[in-house]
């Protein structure tokens, strides 16, 4: 081992992003340059409409950017085929939403185990890491109730613990406490905390600054341009 050289898990340089709306032409983001190391905790803060989704819809290969370079994980993605980022996405990133994004009619446990069906693994494996997950988000008593049957908190945890099967490098948040009070918001940063102190890298999307103030390193979005960075690696 040569020195401590950190590992790289987000490389964005320059991102632009331009919706074409008709005759309109949105410039959602502006040329962008971001790098986050594996291990970190960030947030990316800034007002409704300053372009934290799109960046998020790109980190999170969901969407590609008009010009600038994204590697992920060592991966050049800019320019990869919609299939071929949904490749990217299934084996690098967790994601959690502001609203859960359950299936109703289906158990916890059977919810965490969805992004493992294309794994190749057995039902035995996919259900042993399924209710590990759900141990380590502290819902290890509700692996058989339907989500209609918990609380929001608890929703949010089973989305989490479905974000963490997969053994994601990176876990990429969107206003994931938009739809909680502030106590069960709390309860959530503490359990991002927890992981983050375990090793897992964080990108926390949020308006709100109280929020934001759980990462160390925060970054202000406006009109589509990193107006703000303050905190530490
Ligand atoms: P935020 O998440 O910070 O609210 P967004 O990334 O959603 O910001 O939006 C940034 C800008 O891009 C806004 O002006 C928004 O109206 C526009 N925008 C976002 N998504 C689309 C889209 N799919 N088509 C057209 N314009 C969009
Ligand atoms: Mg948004």
């Amino acid at each position: 081992m040569s020195g401590s050289n950190h590992k790289i898990v987000i490389s964005a340089r320059d991102l632009t992003k331009v919706y074409h709306m008709g005759d309109v032409d949105v410039h959602a983001l502006r040329g962008v340059t971001l790098e986050v190391q594996a291990g970190e905790f960030i947030a990316i803060l800034g007002a409704s409409g300053s372009g934290k989704s799109t960046l998020m819809h790109i980190i999170g290969c969901l969407d590609r950017p008009s010009g600038g370079e994204y590697v992920l994980n060592g991966e050049q993605v800019s320019h990869l085929s919609r299939s071929a980022l949904a490749g990217v996405r299934n084996r690098f990133i967790g994601f959690v939403f502001q609203g859960f994004n359950l299936l109703a009619r289906t158990s916890a446990v059977e919810n965490v185990e969805l992004p493992l069906i294309y794994s190749g693994l057995g039902t035995q494996e996919r259900h042993r890491r399924a209710r590990e997950a759900l141990e380590r988000v502290g819902l290890a008593d509700r692996m058989d109730h339907h989500p209609s049957q918990l609380s929001g908190g608890q929703q949010q945890r089973v989305a989490i613990a479905r974000s963490l099967v997969n053994k994601p490098a990176l876990l990429l948040a969107d206003e994931p406490t938009g739809n909680l009070d502030t106590k069960t918001s709390l309860e959530i940063m503490d359990l991002f905390h927890e992981l983050n102190a375990e090793g897992m890298t964080i990108v926390l999307i949020t308006h709100e600054a109280d929020i934001g103030a759980h990462a160390r390193r925060r970054i202000t979005l406006r009109d589509g341009l990193i107006v703000g960075e303050e905190g530490t690696r």
